[in-house]
């Protein structure tokens, strides 16, 4: 089989040429073309020998996914669903706004963590997406962006907010991180890159060693008998693991603070007490919250929190001093937005769609 160029890094493009007998200096050099011109055809890679072209030809190709559908709301986000293979398609959501553009990209089909407020928690995991596939959702868009607005780097941020556990993926994940950062990529920012996690421990220790960019961390509950209900993941990690964890993260993070994500759902976690305990939480590790107004999709009982409600929040939060965010909600038409990105996933795990609302109010 052919190998995809599309996912290596620049380790793994030297690597690459090494075997064939060729100068490290060919991974820059292809990297540029890949990456910085959208060339997927070896053939016009000018600054190559012709004999290396075909040969690259015979043996490798530039393969990213294949965009199988593409819609636009009326505030200019834009969601693209992306063919990975036969059984299953994942989401890329464009969000425009003054002054940067953000790409949140997915990082697995589906996801086995199975939060309660989840569209891609409910449809249970399928499978972790190549590199390829990661960063060839960057690439996909930046071609298509490029072409419609005539401007190079178009994409000023990237999220992993899209379907997935980015954490559970960090053998494909840290290859499409270092090549978003890579000037001879993509050359973002390390703050500029925002890795979402629900709080996967070891994984937050390893992307800190590896390759730290910034983190969010979703909270949604600052006590662990309801962070239990709602992120189930927190019964092997509770808080106390979870806040030591942003603590190391932070000796070597792009940024001197972790981004809470706390969704906002009516009557369970979003009271004045539970403001309180999110707001004692800073006085354990440097953070600032967004406020994640919650976004229903079928087959789940929550409600999202009423304006009042989340205002009040973020006031109790602001007077203990932090920094509060609250998303605005974008996409929705679509269902593009947080936590609806269900993609077309095929269900293995074939998992009850309801809610066990009754605990989680108990
Ligand atoms: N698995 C990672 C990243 C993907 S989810 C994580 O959980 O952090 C991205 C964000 O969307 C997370 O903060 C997640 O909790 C939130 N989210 C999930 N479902 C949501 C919903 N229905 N409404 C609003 N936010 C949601
Ligand atoms: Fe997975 Fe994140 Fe959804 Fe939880 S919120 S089920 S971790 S994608």
């Amino acid at each position: 089989m052919k190998e995809n160029l599309l996912g290596l890094d620049l380790g793994g493009l030297e690597h690459f040429f090494a075997a064939q007998g060729e100068k490290p200096f060919r991974a820059r050099q292809v990297q540029r073309w890949i990456h910085q011109l959208g060339e997927a055809d070896f053939a016009r890679m000018s600054d190559l020998a012709k004999a290396l072209r075909d040969k690259l030809a015979q043996i490798a190709c530039v393969s990213a996914p294949q965009i199988v559908g593409d819609e636009t709301t009326a505030d200019g986000t834009r969601k693209w669903l992306v063919k990975v293979d036969g059984a299953n398609a994942v989401e890329s959501v464009f969000i425009p706004e003054t002054g940067r553009a953000t790409l949140c990209v997915s990082s697995q089909a589906g996801c086995v963590l199975d939060c309660s407020f989840c569209a891609t928690g409910k449809q249970g995991f399928n499978r972790n997406l190549t590199s390829a596939e990661i960063v060839g959702q960057l690439w996909l868009a930046n071609q298509i962006l490029k072409v419609q607005r005539r401007t190079d780097r178009v994409i000023s941020n990237v999220v992993f907010m899209g379907m997935g556990e980015p954490m559970l993926n960090l053998d494909h994940v840290i290859p499409a991180l270092r090549l978003m950062l890579d000037d001879n990529a993509y050359g973002l920012s390390r703050r500029r890159v925002t890795v979402s996690t629900s709080g996967v421990v070891p994984g937050m220790d390893r992307l800190r060693d590896e390759c730290p960019v910034a983190l969010a961390v979703s909270l949604h509950a600052a006590n662990d008998a309801l962070r239990d209900q709602l992120v189930p993941l927190n019964r092997k990690y509770p808080l106390r693991e979870l806040i030591a964890a942003c603590n190391r993260y932070l000796e070597r993070a792009p940024r001197d603070f972790i981004t809470f994500e706390y969704v906002m759902l009516e009557g369970v976690n979003d009271g004045e007490a539970h403001a309180r305990e999110a707001a004692a939480l800073a006085g354990a590790v440097r953070c600032k919250y967004n406020l994640i107004p919650f976004n229903p999709f079928t087959g789940v009982d929550y409600k999202r929190s009423s304006p009042e409600r989340i205002r009040r929040f973020a006031e109790i939060l602001q007077r203990a001093g932090l920094t509060v965010t609250t998303r605005k909600t974008r996409g929705e038409p679509i269902a593009a937005a947080c936590g609806q990105l269900a993609g077309d996933v095929e269900d293995r795990t074939r998992r009850s769609r309801r809610v066990k609302l009754k605990e989680v109010r108990a």
